[in-house]
């Protein structure tokens, strides 16, 4: 099982990649699902698509 810490990462980098390419061939690291976001451009909420699955929020300054 991946740590918190580990999943967050991969979150990350999906997250970065979406910016980029505006896609990710990376997968949510619990369930393997796909990812989607909530909130605005500043604070925002990257987030497995099960509910209660893996997420991260990122805050603007
Ligand atoms: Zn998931």
């Amino acid at each position: 099982m991946k740590s918190t810490r580990e999943e967050a990462l991969i979150l990350d980098q999906a997250d970065q990649e979406i910016k980029q390419h505006g896609k990710t061939n990376l997968k949510c690291p619990r369930c393997g699902g796909g990812f989607a976001y909530d909130g605005n451009d500043t604070t925002y909420t990257f987030h497995c698509v099960i509910p209660g699955c893996t997420s991260i929020t990122f805050r603007g300054l």
